[in-house]
Protein backbone atom coordinates (compact mmCIF):
# COMPACT_ATOMS: atom_id res chain seq x y z
CA UNK A 1 0.00 0.00 0.00
CA UNK A 2 1.64 3.07 -1.07
CA UNK A 3 1.66 6.41 0.56
CA UNK A 4 1.44 9.77 -0.83
CA UNK A 5 4.23 10.30 -3.96
CA UNK A 6 6.12 12.33 -1.14
CA UNK A 7 6.80 9.40 0.58
CA UNK A 8 9.05 7.55 -2.04
CA UNK A 9 11.65 10.58 -1.03
CA UNK A 10 11.86 10.07 2.54
CA UNK A 11 12.47 8.06 5.46
CA UNK A 12 11.54 7.72 9.08
CA UNK A 13 13.73 9.65 11.52
CA UNK A 14 16.76 8.06 12.75
CA UNK A 15 17.34 8.67 16.34
CA UNK A 16 20.71 8.93 17.73
CA UNK A 17 22.10 5.43 19.13
CA UNK A 18 20.81 4.44 22.11
CA UNK A 19 22.99 4.35 25.52
CA UNK A 20 21.92 0.05 26.12
CA UNK A 21 23.13 -0.64 22.24
CA UNK A 22 26.60 1.47 22.42
CA UNK A 23 27.40 0.01 26.28
CA UNK A 24 27.44 -3.31 24.46
CA UNK A 25 28.63 -3.07 21.33
CA UNK A 26 31.91 -1.26 23.02
CA UNK A 27 31.89 -3.02 26.28
CA UNK A 28 31.27 0.22 28.56
CA UNK A 29 30.07 0.58 32.08
CA UNK A 30 29.18 4.19 31.36
CA UNK A 31 28.03 6.65 28.65
CA UNK A 32 27.55 10.18 28.11
CA UNK A 33 24.87 11.63 25.78
CA UNK A 34 26.02 15.00 24.39
CA UNK A 35 24.16 14.45 21.09
CA UNK A 36 20.42 15.55 21.18
CA UNK A 37 20.90 18.93 23.66
CA UNK A 38 19.44 17.29 26.17
CA UNK A 39 20.00 18.35 30.16
CA UNK A 40 22.72 16.83 31.85
CA UNK A 41 21.63 18.00 35.31
CA UNK A 42 18.20 16.24 34.42
CA UNK A 43 15.39 17.80 35.98
CA UNK A 44 13.90 19.56 38.70
CA UNK A 45 13.92 17.71 42.55
CA UNK A 46 10.64 18.72 42.47
CA UNK A 47 9.49 17.60 39.71
CA UNK A 48 10.31 14.13 40.95
CA UNK A 49 8.76 14.83 43.83
CA UNK A 50 5.61 15.43 42.14
CA UNK A 51 5.57 13.02 39.26
CA UNK A 52 3.74 10.42 42.30
CA UNK A 53 0.77 12.34 43.00
CA UNK A 54 0.43 13.47 38.91
CA UNK A 55 0.93 9.56 38.24
CA UNK A 56 -2.89 8.99 38.75
CA UNK A 57 -6.63 8.62 37.40
CA UNK A 58 -4.90 7.24 34.03
CA UNK A 59 -7.88 5.63 33.24
CA UNK A 60 -9.51 9.57 32.85
CA UNK A 61 -8.37 11.35 29.19
CA UNK A 62 -6.16 14.20 30.44
CA UNK A 63 -6.91 17.93 30.48
CA UNK A 64 -7.50 18.98 27.00
CA UNK A 65 -7.42 22.17 26.93
CA UNK A 66 -4.27 22.24 29.58
CA UNK A 67 -6.45 24.48 32.08
CA UNK A 68 -4.11 24.99 34.91
CA UNK A 69 -0.34 25.26 32.79
CA UNK A 70 -2.32 27.59 30.34
CA UNK A 71 -2.81 30.43 33.15
CA UNK A 72 0.45 29.70 34.87
CA UNK A 73 2.29 30.54 31.38
CA UNK A 74 -0.15 33.08 30.39
CA UNK A 75 0.83 34.92 33.58
CA UNK A 76 4.36 34.28 33.02
CA UNK A 77 4.70 35.33 29.80
CA UNK A 78 2.02 38.25 29.94
CA UNK A 79 -0.18 36.76 27.49
CA UNK A 80 -3.65 36.14 26.95
CA UNK A 81 -4.37 32.70 27.78
CA UNK A 82 -5.83 31.77 24.37
CA UNK A 83 -2.84 33.01 22.66
CA UNK A 84 -1.15 29.56 23.64
CA UNK A 85 -1.16 26.35 22.33
CA UNK A 86 0.40 23.01 23.60
CA UNK A 87 1.99 19.89 21.54
CA UNK A 88 3.91 16.83 22.46
CA UNK A 89 6.60 18.81 22.13
CA UNK A 90 7.39 21.35 20.44
CA UNK A 91 7.77 19.00 17.49
CA UNK A 92 4.66 18.48 17.24
CA UNK A 93 3.59 22.18 16.86
CA UNK A 94 5.66 22.20 13.83
CA UNK A 95 3.25 19.28 12.89
CA UNK A 96 0.31 21.40 13.44
CA UNK A 97 1.46 24.65 12.02
CA UNK A 98 2.15 22.88 8.76
CA UNK A 99 -0.79 21.16 8.20
CA UNK A 100 -2.73 24.27 9.21
CA UNK A 101 -1.43 26.42 6.67
CA UNK A 102 0.87 24.06 4.07
CA UNK A 103 -0.75 22.81 0.88
CA UNK A 104 0.39 21.26 -2.49
CA UNK A 105 1.18 24.38 -4.78
CA UNK A 106 1.73 26.25 -1.40
CA UNK A 107 5.82 26.73 -0.37
CA UNK A 108 7.77 27.69 2.69
CA UNK A 109 11.24 28.92 3.17
CA UNK A 110 13.40 27.55 6.07
CA UNK A 111 17.46 28.17 6.37
CA UNK A 112 20.24 25.51 5.46
CA UNK A 113 21.13 23.44 8.00
CA UNK A 114 18.25 23.78 10.21
CA UNK A 115 15.83 22.17 12.56
CA UNK A 116 15.18 19.24 10.00
CA UNK A 117 11.31 18.95 11.29
CA UNK A 118 10.27 22.20 9.36
CA UNK A 119 11.51 20.37 5.83
CA UNK A 120 9.63 17.04 6.69
CA UNK A 121 6.44 18.25 7.82
CA UNK A 122 6.09 20.38 5.11
CA UNK A 123 6.86 17.89 2.56
CA UNK A 124 4.33 16.03 3.86
CA UNK A 125 1.59 18.44 3.19
CA UNK A 126 3.05 18.60 -0.14
CA UNK A 127 4.42 22.18 -0.11
CA UNK A 128 7.47 23.09 -1.97
CA UNK A 129 11.00 24.12 0.53
CA UNK A 130 12.88 26.77 -0.25
CA UNK A 131 16.28 26.32 1.52
CA UNK A 132 17.99 29.24 1.81
CA UNK A 133 22.02 28.60 2.66
CA UNK A 134 23.32 29.60 5.90
CA UNK A 135 25.61 32.93 6.12
CA UNK A 136 28.48 31.68 8.68
CA UNK A 137 25.88 29.97 10.76
CA UNK A 138 23.02 32.89 10.73
CA UNK A 139 20.25 32.55 8.74
CA UNK A 140 20.81 34.67 5.71
CA UNK A 141 17.70 37.20 6.32
CA UNK A 142 17.76 39.26 2.92
CA UNK A 143 18.04 36.14 1.27
CA UNK A 144 15.21 34.60 3.07
CA UNK A 145 12.78 37.92 2.50
CA UNK A 146 13.67 37.80 -1.05
CA UNK A 147 12.70 34.30 -1.22
CA UNK A 148 9.32 34.69 -0.44
CA UNK A 149 6.85 35.08 -3.29
CA UNK A 150 2.66 34.67 -3.76
CA UNK A 151 2.88 31.12 -2.66
CA UNK A 152 4.77 31.44 0.31
CA UNK A 153 2.86 30.48 3.71
CA UNK A 154 5.84 30.53 6.26
CA UNK A 155 9.23 31.31 6.89
CA UNK A 156 11.40 29.64 10.04
CA UNK A 157 13.45 31.04 11.61
CA UNK A 158 15.22 29.04 14.62
CA UNK A 159 16.68 31.27 16.77
CA UNK A 160 18.84 30.53 18.27
CA UNK A 161 19.26 28.09 15.31
CA UNK A 162 19.81 24.26 15.49
CA UNK A 163 22.34 23.22 14.63
CA UNK A 164 25.01 26.45 14.85
CA UNK A 165 23.47 28.13 17.43
CA UNK A 166 23.86 31.27 16.18
CA UNK A 167 20.89 33.75 17.10
CA UNK A 168 18.86 36.70 15.44
CA UNK A 169 19.27 39.81 17.66
CA UNK A 170 16.63 41.75 18.12
CA UNK A 171 17.51 44.53 15.10
CA UNK A 172 17.88 42.03 12.45
CA UNK A 173 14.34 40.46 13.77
CA UNK A 174 12.85 43.81 14.09
CA UNK A 175 13.76 44.50 10.03
CA UNK A 176 12.57 41.38 9.03
CA UNK A 177 9.20 41.67 10.65
CA UNK A 178 8.97 44.78 9.11
CA UNK A 179 9.83 44.04 5.59
CA UNK A 180 7.66 40.25 5.73
CA UNK A 181 4.48 40.61 4.34
CA UNK A 182 1.64 40.00 6.96
CA UNK A 183 -0.07 37.54 5.26
CA UNK A 184 3.28 35.01 5.53
CA UNK A 185 3.61 33.19 8.80
CA UNK A 186 6.77 33.65 10.49
CA UNK A 187 7.63 30.95 13.00
CA UNK A 188 10.27 32.19 15.26
CA UNK A 189 11.21 28.66 16.78
CA UNK A 190 13.15 29.39 20.50
CA UNK A 191 13.78 25.86 21.86
CA UNK A 192 17.01 27.21 23.55
CA UNK A 193 15.69 30.54 24.70
CA UNK A 194 16.59 29.92 28.36
CA UNK A 195 20.13 29.51 27.49
CA UNK A 196 20.09 32.72 25.33
CA UNK A 197 22.50 35.55 27.59
CA UNK A 198 23.63 38.08 24.81
CA UNK A 199 22.04 41.92 26.02
CA UNK A 200 20.42 42.33 22.15
CA UNK A 201 18.07 39.22 22.07
CA UNK A 202 14.63 40.27 21.08
CA UNK A 203 11.69 39.87 22.97
CA UNK A 204 9.83 37.96 20.68
CA UNK A 205 6.70 37.50 23.10
CA UNK A 206 6.53 41.85 22.64
CA UNK A 207 6.52 41.60 19.24
CA UNK A 208 3.89 39.40 19.22
CA UNK A 209 1.85 42.67 19.93
CA UNK A 210 3.18 44.28 16.62
CA UNK A 211 3.00 41.51 14.60
CA UNK A 212 -0.57 39.04 13.86
CA UNK A 213 1.62 37.18 11.50
CA UNK A 214 4.17 35.57 13.85
CA UNK A 215 4.31 32.78 16.35
CA UNK A 216 6.94 31.88 18.88
CA UNK A 217 7.73 28.12 19.49
CA UNK A 218 9.33 26.83 23.08
CA UNK A 219 9.57 23.80 24.97
CA UNK A 220 9.91 22.09 28.43
CA UNK A 221 12.53 19.91 26.32
CA UNK A 222 16.04 21.49 27.11
CA UNK A 223 16.73 24.07 30.03
CA UNK A 224 13.68 22.53 32.13
CA UNK A 225 15.09 18.83 31.48
CA UNK A 226 11.69 17.04 30.51
CA UNK A 227 12.19 16.52 27.15
CA UNK A 228 10.98 12.18 27.99
CA UNK A 229 7.54 14.12 28.98
CA UNK A 230 7.02 15.64 25.46
CA UNK A 231 5.50 19.08 26.45
CA UNK A 232 6.24 22.21 24.23
CA UNK A 233 3.70 25.23 23.12
CA UNK A 234 3.41 28.19 20.77
CA UNK A 235 1.99 31.54 21.69
CA UNK A 236 0.51 33.34 18.88
CA UNK A 237 -2.41 36.11 17.91
CA UNK A 238 -5.60 34.19 18.76
CA UNK A 239 -6.43 33.73 15.09
CA UNK A 240 -3.63 31.82 14.66
CA UNK A 241 -3.79 29.52 17.67
CA UNK A 242 -7.94 28.95 17.10
CA UNK A 243 -6.17 27.15 13.49
CA UNK A 244 -4.04 25.47 15.54
CA UNK A 245 -6.66 24.18 18.19
CA UNK A 246 -8.50 23.01 15.28
CA UNK A 247 -6.05 21.09 13.45
CA UNK A 248 -4.26 19.28 16.58
CA UNK A 249 -5.36 16.15 18.30
CA UNK A 250 -8.22 16.94 21.16
CA UNK A 251 -5.59 15.25 23.74
CA UNK A 252 -2.05 15.48 22.32
CA UNK A 253 -0.22 16.53 25.84
CA UNK A 254 -0.08 13.81 28.85
CA UNK A 255 -1.74 14.97 32.46
CA UNK A 256 1.73 14.26 33.81
CA UNK A 257 3.57 16.65 31.66
CA UNK A 258 1.46 19.09 31.92
CA UNK A 259 1.35 18.77 35.99
CA UNK A 260 5.10 18.41 36.00
CA UNK A 261 5.49 21.35 33.52
CA UNK A 262 4.00 23.72 36.15
CA UNK A 263 6.15 22.39 38.79
CA UNK A 264 9.28 22.94 37.03
CA UNK A 265 8.30 26.69 35.91
CA UNK A 266 7.84 26.99 39.49
CA UNK A 267 11.58 25.69 40.42
CA UNK A 268 13.67 29.06 39.44
CA UNK A 269 16.46 27.59 41.64
CA UNK A 270 17.35 24.07 39.74
CA UNK A 271 16.74 26.64 35.95
CA UNK A 272 19.30 29.05 36.83
CA UNK A 273 21.25 26.50 38.09
CA UNK A 274 21.30 24.28 34.86
CA UNK A 275 21.67 27.56 32.87
CA UNK A 276 24.83 28.93 35.05
CA UNK A 277 26.75 25.32 34.90
CA UNK A 278 25.77 25.48 31.22
CA UNK A 279 27.37 28.52 30.62
CA UNK A 280 30.53 28.06 32.83
CA UNK A 281 30.94 24.62 31.39
CA UNK A 282 30.50 26.17 27.57
CA UNK A 283 32.94 29.14 28.13
CA UNK A 284 35.72 26.65 29.31
CA UNK A 285 35.02 24.79 26.42
CA UNK A 286 34.93 27.22 23.87
CA UNK A 287 38.50 28.19 25.74
CA UNK A 288 40.19 24.44 24.91
CA UNK A 289 38.59 25.13 21.16
CA UNK A 290 40.41 28.41 20.73
CA UNK A 291 43.92 26.54 22.61
CA UNK A 292 43.55 24.47 19.74
CA UNK A 293 42.73 26.73 17.44
CA UNK A 294 39.39 24.91 16.26
CA UNK A 295 36.58 27.53 15.05
CA UNK A 296 32.84 26.72 16.21
CA UNK A 297 30.04 29.06 15.43
CA UNK A 298 28.72 31.73 17.86
CA UNK A 299 26.68 29.69 20.53
CA UNK A 300 23.86 31.39 22.20
CA UNK A 301 22.53 27.44 23.19
CA UNK A 302 23.75 24.41 25.43
CA UNK A 303 25.73 23.18 22.36
CA UNK A 304 28.37 24.55 20.40
CA UNK A 305 29.44 23.48 16.67
CA UNK A 306 33.08 22.95 15.97
CA UNK A 307 34.22 23.08 12.45
CA UNK A 308 37.31 20.42 11.99
CA UNK A 309 40.33 19.59 9.80
CA UNK A 310 39.05 16.04 9.52
CA UNK A 311 35.50 14.69 8.95
CA UNK A 312 32.90 14.71 12.02
CA UNK A 313 32.25 10.89 11.15
CA UNK A 314 35.62 9.91 12.28
CA UNK A 315 35.67 11.74 15.68
CA UNK A 316 31.95 10.99 16.24
CA UNK A 317 33.31 7.05 15.71
CA UNK A 318 36.36 7.82 17.98
CA UNK A 319 34.89 9.32 20.83
CA UNK A 320 31.53 6.77 20.83
CA UNK A 321 33.66 3.89 20.76
CA UNK A 322 35.38 5.81 24.41
CA UNK A 323 31.67 6.07 25.63
CA UNK A 324 31.01 9.88 24.26
CA UNK A 325 27.76 10.42 21.77
CA UNK A 326 28.21 13.21 20.00
CA UNK A 327 26.90 14.13 16.81
CA UNK A 328 28.29 14.45 13.51
CA UNK A 329 27.96 17.01 11.07
CA UNK A 330 27.41 14.89 8.27
CA UNK A 331 23.42 14.48 8.52
CA UNK A 332 23.33 17.82 9.57
CA UNK A 333 24.48 19.31 6.46
CA UNK A 334 28.04 20.15 7.57
CA UNK A 335 30.08 17.09 7.22
CA UNK A 336 33.27 18.55 8.59
CA UNK A 337 32.12 19.50 11.77
CA UNK A 338 30.43 18.26 15.31
CA UNK A 339 27.85 19.49 17.36
CA UNK A 340 28.34 18.45 20.71
CA UNK A 341 25.92 19.66 23.81
CA UNK A 342 27.71 20.79 26.50
CA UNK A 343 27.67 18.43 29.52
CA UNK A 344 28.43 17.87 33.26
CA UNK A 345 32.50 19.89 34.09
CA UNK A 346 34.14 15.96 34.45
CA UNK A 347 32.51 15.26 31.62
CA UNK A 348 33.50 17.90 29.64
CA UNK A 349 37.04 17.71 30.95
CA UNK A 350 37.49 13.89 29.59
CA UNK A 351 35.89 14.65 26.14
CA UNK A 352 38.06 17.55 25.97
CA UNK A 353 41.34 15.08 26.35
CA UNK A 354 39.87 12.52 23.72
CA UNK A 355 39.19 15.20 21.62
CA UNK A 356 43.25 16.54 21.58
CA UNK A 357 44.42 13.71 22.05
CA UNK A 358 42.68 12.37 18.56
CA UNK A 359 43.16 15.05 16.71
CA UNK A 360 47.13 14.96 17.52
CA UNK A 361 47.11 11.44 16.33
CA UNK A 362 45.37 11.90 13.53
CA UNK A 363 46.97 14.70 12.22
CA UNK A 364 50.67 13.96 12.76
CA UNK A 365 49.24 10.52 10.59
CA UNK A 366 48.37 12.32 7.82
CA UNK A 367 51.98 14.32 7.98
CA UNK A 368 53.91 11.33 8.30
N1 LIG B 1 13.09 23.06 17.77
C1 LIG B 1 14.41 22.92 17.84
C2 LIG B 1 15.26 23.99 17.27
C3 LIG B 1 14.99 21.79 18.43
O1 LIG B 1 16.31 21.67 18.46
C4 LIG B 1 14.14 20.81 18.96
C5 LIG B 1 14.67 19.57 19.62
N2 LIG B 1 15.82 19.05 19.16
C6 LIG B 1 12.76 21.00 18.86
C7 LIG B 1 12.27 22.14 18.27
C8 LIG B 1 11.80 19.98 19.36
O2 LIG B 1 11.82 19.87 20.73
P1 LIG B 1 10.68 19.15 21.52
O3 LIG B 1 9.79 18.46 20.55
O4 LIG B 1 11.37 18.18 22.42
O5 LIG B 1 9.97 20.22 22.26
Amino acid sequence: MNGKKVFEEMTPYKPGKQTAEVMKEYGLTKIVKLASNENPFGYSEKVKEAIPSLATDFEIYPDGYTTELRKVLATNLQVDKDQLVFGCGSDEVVDIICRTYLEEGSNTIIANPTFPQYKHNALIQGATVKEIPLLNGYHDLQGMLDAIDNQTKIVWLCTPNNPTGCLINEESLTLFMDECPSDVLVVVDEAYYEYVTTENAPDSIKALDKYSNLIVLRTFSKAYGLAGLRIGYGVANEKITTLLNITRGPFNTTSVAQGAAIVALEDTDFLSYSLKETAKNKQTFMNFLDELELEYYDSETNFVFVKLPISGDALFEHLLSKGYIIRSGEALGHPNGVRITIGKKEDMEQLQELIQAFLISVLEGKQS
